[in-house]
């Protein structure tokens, strides 16, 4: 049995409740899925997920609610997934803010840029594919079927951030955004694993494709499963 925590600071917590709440089929037993807004309520959960928001303003509250430190060592050590301003918190270094420089919880190998897309861009969707959701690819029907290839997912950016700098020996790329889909001239991840470790730029939670977050799931269920029954 796996207890799910969202950081529920700021920010877009509701929507992977939801998404985390209609999971197709029992395929892990989730007994809970909770808000975490305390280094208490941290500390009952096996993974937790950072959603999209204003990285600057979880920072800050995190901070004021004396968070910050226990995430610092919970996404050390245990599942945790970012999505947006997830990715961007869970980076070591950033840059595009606005205002200076902002406390990042570094626990990455990775430097963001945020708002990648400027303005005009600012909001987007965009089909990507991801060999890692290959054995989360199911019929629509929820059934057990048989595996397809790679069906690309629909990627929602929103003021997202890009990977632009990673250590390539922690970190693999799971999926990128090809040139003709960005500002760059090259193709640049966005969405990344270090370990225990997920970040994604985009929101899988605003879509009806449950496969990251099975992907994530899957994550925290092999980290259970090392760790023998408690
Ligand atoms: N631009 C925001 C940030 O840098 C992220 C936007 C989002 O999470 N949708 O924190």
């Amino acid at each position: 049995p796996l207890s799910l925590g969202v950081l529920a600071l700021q920010g877009a917590f509701s929507e992977h409740q939801y998404s985390l709440a209609t999971q197709p089929g029992p395929v892990y037993h989730l007994t809970a899925i909770q808000t975490v807004r305390t280094a208490a309520e941290l500390a009952t959960v096996d993974g937790l997920i950072i959603p999209g928001g204003e990285s600057t303003t979880m920072a800050l509250i995190a901070e004021r609610s004396g968070l910050w430190e226990p995430l610092v060592e919970f996404t050390r050590t245990k599942p945790t997934w970012g999505t947006c301003a997830g990715m961007v918190l869970l980076a070591q270094t950033a840059s595009g803010a606005k205002r200076g420089g902002q406390k990042l919880l570094g626990s990455m190998a990775t430097h963001v840029q945020r708002n990648r897309f400027g303005s005009q861009l600012d909001s987007f969707e965009v089909e990507l594919d991801a060999p890692c959701l290959a054995p989360f690819d199911r019929p629509a029907t929820g059934e057990e079927g048989p595996l397809v290839d790679v069906i690309p997912f629909r990627a929602v950016f929103i003021r997202a951030p890009v990977v632009t700098e990673w250590d390539s020996v922690l970190v693999q790329v799971l999926a990128e955004i090809p040139p003709s889909a960005s500002p760059s001239t090259v193709a640049e991840p966005v969405a990344v694993l270090q370990g225990l470790c997920l970040a994604t730029a985009f929101h899988p939670e605003l879509t009806q494709d449950h496969r990251w977050h099975q992907f994530f799931l899957s994550l925290v269920a092999r980290q259970q499963t090392s760790l023998g029954p408690s």
